[in-house]
């Protein structure tokens, strides 16, 4: 089998972190710029960084439809403001266009500024026979204010979800990147391969 084409979305933001940390894996990386990059993908991620930022140049170079078509073929998997681009909904000021692939709605910078950044260890569960702990960087992160029924909760801080899955798409309101463990891409690589 072909390795596995994991694209990026490098507009803005933790692109590089993903990059290093998908190599880790085995996995050909693709850092996308144009619609042309994002249809050589087998997945993508979508990372940290600023989505305003990020939002305004997807419009600009004209990849939000592509992206959303893309979304109902091949896993997507959102970090942080990636997350945010991909929920249905952002709560509360300041509210932006987003991408609409997670049944969910997002605060944004609900777990508090740069300065109130923090690190913990989640219990991940991706499946009722496999839990592990994650050591997880939050960073201004979103708090998911709403899941529907079909947004499945990997892992909890606080009572509220902060690892989710719907279907081949994974979204988590922290940095997986920014660790020494890739258990979180190995297991989104799980879905991809599963999907191809
Ligand atoms: N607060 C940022 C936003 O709303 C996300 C922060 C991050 O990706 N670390 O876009």
């Amino acid at each position: 089998m072909p390795k596995l084409k994991i694209g990026i979305l490098a507009l803005q933001g933790a692109f590089a972190k993903h990059e290093e940390m998908l190599k880790t894996l085995g996995v050909d990386t693709i850092l996308v710029r144009t619609p042309a990059d994002l249809s050589l993908c087998d997945a993508l991620v979508i990372p940290g960084g600023e989505s305003t930022t990020i939002f305004r140049q997807i419009n600009f170079i004209q990849l939000d439809e592509p992206l959303k078509q893309f979304a109902g073929q091949k896993p997507i998997f959102g970090t942080c403001a990636g997350l945010i681009l991909m929920s249905k909904e952002v709560i509360a000021y300041p509210s932006i266009q987003t991408l609409g692939i997670l049944d969910i709605a997002v605060e944004r910078n609900a777990f508090g500024r740069q300065a109130e950044s923090f690190r913990t260890e989640l219990t991940v569960s991706v499946s009722p026979r496999e839990t592990f702990l994650f050591p997880s960087v939050f960073i201004r992160a979103p708090r998911i204010r709403q899941c529907t029924h079909n947004v499945k909760v990997l892992a909890s801080y606080d009572n509220e979800p902060v690892l989710v899955q719907q279907g081949n798409h994974l979204g988590a309101s922290f940095h997986p990147e920014l660790t020494s463990s890739n258990l979180i891409h190995k297991y989104f690589l799980s879905l991809v391969k599963k999907r191809v």
